[in-house]
């Protein structure tokens, strides 16, 4: 093993996060350098320092939405793995390490990777807070479809429900869990509704599902290779109303 890959294995040493055979490789390293046993000093006073002198506070409420928000939009490429994902990693590390590795993952499930539920209400947070709700704004469904159709591999349908009162507000291309998801906007009185779509081929149709989390409510289905979300805080009796109009449409 060389310095530039023992030293980068160093941290989870001294977190006991490594699994068995690369604590062996490290620590057979370490033993036979100068170099590398002297960070490896510097790392466990710093760790005994952070344990005994530093005051924790407990993370605001909140915090955890703002991570997601400030996630990019797009995925990260797939070659960047992050380093609680390398093979010589376990997660059943303790002390820093794994505080570290629980505070990536919980960004990683809000900003929406493993998770479609919470990346689709990660999404339609953003659409709002970042007032980017719609890339085209217009009520005219004819000019959204197109416009969405356009741009991805998948062509939802766009209705026209103001009469049944969900006018149409616009169109947006959005990523849900790194690929690209049609986001069709719909309002309810001053509620927005985001019908996000993005493309299943080869899957079998699934029926409506309901489900509350983080405060709003969530409808999916897939239908004819495309699955959908509808996320909104209106009431779920109107999201499942807004749902089965939608999938009228055809
Ligand atoms: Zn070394």
């Amino acid at each position: 093993m060389e310095c530039e890959r023992a030293g980068g294995l160093l941290s989870g040493l001294v977190d006991n996060a490594l699994r068995p055979l690369a604590r062996f490789r490290v620590s057979r390293h370490v033993a036979g350098c100068h170099d590398c046993a002297a960070k490896l000093e510097e790392l466990r006073a710093m760790q005994a320092a952070i344990r005994t002198k530093l005051p924790y506070h407990r993370a605001p409420p909140g915090l955890a939405a703002r991570i997601g928000a400030a996630l990019p939009r797009e995925a990260p490429p797939p070659a960047a793995r992050p380093w609680f994902r390398m093979p010589e990693f376990s997660l059943a590390g303790t002390g820093l390490a794994g505080a570290l590795a629980g505070v990536a993952l919980t960004a990683l499930v809000i900003g929406g990777q493993s998770d479609p539920t919470m990346a689709v209400i990660g999404s339609h947070i953003r659409s709002m807070q970042a007032e980017h709700l719609t890339d085209v704004a217009t009520s005219d469904q004819h000019t959204v479809k197109p416009w969405l159709s356009a741009r991805l591999d998948v062509s939802p349908p766009v209705r026209d429900l103001k009469e049944a009162g969900f006018p149409l507000v616009g169109g947006r291309l959005d990523y849900v869990e790194g690929h690209p998801a049609a986001a069709v906007v719909y309002r309810r009185a001053k509620h927005v509704i985001n019908l996000f779509a993005w493309a299943a081929a080869g899957k079998t149709d699934e029926t409506f599902r309901t489900e509350r989390r983080q405060g709003f409510n969530i409808v999916t289905w897939r239908h004819d290779g495309i699955t959908y979300y509808a996320v909104s805080d209106v009431e779920a009796d109107q999201l499942a109303e807004f749902a089965k109009l939608v999938a009228q449409g055809g």
